[in-house]
């Protein structure tokens, strides 16, 4: 089954039971300062669920457009590592703004999951995972389903940070929240990769697929619960890991959606198609986020999101080279990303032009440094050493425009560390003597003359708390 084929099913087979569809909104929150990017479909139903906003209707569905790749939801680094992340999907979710709660939301998932309404898929390959102390989720998922206990893992949220899962979901630091379910999917015992739970969880044998979110508390800045108006529901399942399930393959590169763009990235790097080549996935990745975020106004600057952006277009640029295309290739691959998207999402033919324009400058400015940031890269590294000392790592990104990540990035790849103490001593003595100057500046040659990025609410937010707080993960 096609992915366009899943997509559509799965908003028919909500619209059926009542559900008003709606479009995907833009990757760039209309008024919302606690996310960097739409992050989950939920995003745009967010004063829906707080109770600030009332809609015709109390049961909703969509596809919706997601980009993780900073803030507390963050999947840059995972990507190219697993075969289920990407900064871009697309999220499918059925929502209940205060109408049906755990035990029809259950039923819907299971349905959708398992009858030919729906997939149809096999049940004995489905798992689940409950908030630890959920017992109502438990007995839905025992007695109105019938799943064997085995089935049914409960997992808290303080699991530590070793651990990936943690069935209590909320959509930023603050908002709305509250203890769900995750369907996985067993991709089999060739597979490697534990029960989520164990300590192999972040394997690719169990895949998570859908989470049902019953959304309850509103968490304020100080940490503190506040019950919503009325318990809702959420969920969202990503469609690129329920195509690998459809289309059986492990892998979300595998999937109609990712071929011919794989192929398009290894033709415009000048490299033999193979799949399994990480820096042809990260490019084909990269191009996705990059296309849909520039298509919904994004530019690449030096703060704020189009720092974000930024960021994921030079990572991209950074792989090509690794690949040995040293000259402009990233923005070539707008084109074959309309062909196959461009139904779906038609800004993308709409604004090729502009998307391959802006892709384009970026590629150039950043070709002027990259050779010259990489040499002096070698140089530092040069004699076995396994530490990337702190100052070399500010001067990649103050002169030549290597953003801390994209250095962490590169350093992992060849199992060495970067001296992030050292890096961010460089970066405050930096701020301190820019703050006597006046302001921070990056670098002359740097600044990038088509950055007016129209992005309110972060326009406090200076680039080096950007850097910092995007290389915590905060
Ligand atoms: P994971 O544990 O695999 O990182 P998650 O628990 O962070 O996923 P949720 O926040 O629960 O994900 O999002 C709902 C669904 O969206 C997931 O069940 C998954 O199918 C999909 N999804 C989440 N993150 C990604 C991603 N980076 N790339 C592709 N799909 C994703
Ligand atoms: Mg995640
Ligand atoms: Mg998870
Ligand atoms: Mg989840």
């Amino acid at each position: 089954m096609k992915s366009a084929e899943i997509r559509q099913k799965f908003l028919d087979f909500f619209a059926q039971k009542g559900h008003q569809v709606v479009s995907s909104s833009s990757l760039i929150p209309a008024n919302d300062p606690t996310i960097l990017f739409t992050n989950a479909g939920m995003n745009q139903f967010k004063d829906v669920f707080l109770g600030f906003d009332k809609r015709a209707y109390n049961r909703a569905a969509s596809s919706q457009k997601c980009v993780r790749a900073g803030g507390k939801h963050n999947d840059l680094e995972n990507v190219g590592y697993t075969a289920r992340h990407h900064t871009f999907f697309e999220m499918l979710g059925n929502f209940s703004f205060g109408d049906y709660f755990k035990r029809d939301a259950i039923v819907y998932a299971w349905e959708f999951l398992t009858t030919p309404a729906g997939l149809n898929l096999p049940k004995e390959k489905l798992w689940v995972t409950i908030y630890a102390e959920d017992d109502e989720a438990f007995d839905i998922w025992h007695e109105v389903i019938g799943l064997a206990p085995e089935r049914i893992i409960r997992i808290g949220d303080n699991k530590g940070a070793e651990y990936a899962s943690d069935n209590f979901w909320a959509m930023g630091d603050t908002g709305p929240c509250g203890p769900c379910t995750e369907i996985f999917y067993d991709h089999g015992a060739h597979i490697a990769g534990g029960l989520p739970g164990s300590p192999d969880e972040d394997g690719d044998r169990y895949i998570e697929i859908w989470n049902n979110v019953f959304m309850q508390f509103n968490r304020d800045e100080n940490g503190v619960m506040h019950p919503l108006p009325k318990p809702s529901v959420d969920t969202g399942m990503g469609l690129e890991r329920v195509s690998a399930v459809m289309q059986h393959v492990n892998s979300n590169y595998e999937i109609d959606l990712f071929v011919e763009l794989l192929k398009a990235a290894a033709k415009a790097t000048g490299v033999e198609y193979n799949q399994t080549t990480p820096s042809l996935k990260v490019i084909a990745d990269h191009i996705r986020a990059c296309a849909f975020l520039i298509a919904d106004g994004a530019l690449p600057s030096n703060d704020g999101r189009g720092y974000v952006l930024r960021r994921i277009i030079r990572r991209a640029i950074r792989h090509g080279y690794k690949l040995g295309q040293k000259g402009l290739f990233f923005h070539k691959l707008v084109a074959t990303l309309a062909d196959v998207m461009g139904d779906a999402y038609p800004e993308l033919r709409s604004r090729q032009a502009h998307i391959e324009d802006a892709l384009k400058l970026e590629e150039e400015l950043f070709g002027k440094t990259v050779n010259h940031g990489m040499e002096l890269l070698e140089q530092a590294l040069a004699g076995g050493k396994t530490v990337l000392d702190g100052a070399t790592a500010f001067k990649l990104a103050d002169t030549y425009g290597f953003p801390i990540d994209l250095t962490a990035d590169i350093c992992r790849e060849r199992g060495l560390s970067v001296d992030m103490e050292g890096f961010e001593a460089a970066l405050e003595a930096q701020r301190q003597q820019s703050k006597a100057a006046g302001q921070f500046k990056m670098a002359a040659g740097l600044a990038y003359e088509g950055s007016a990025s129209h992005f309110h609410g972060y326009s406090e937010t200076s680039y080096e708390a950007t850097v910092l707080a995007l290389y915590k993960g905060s």
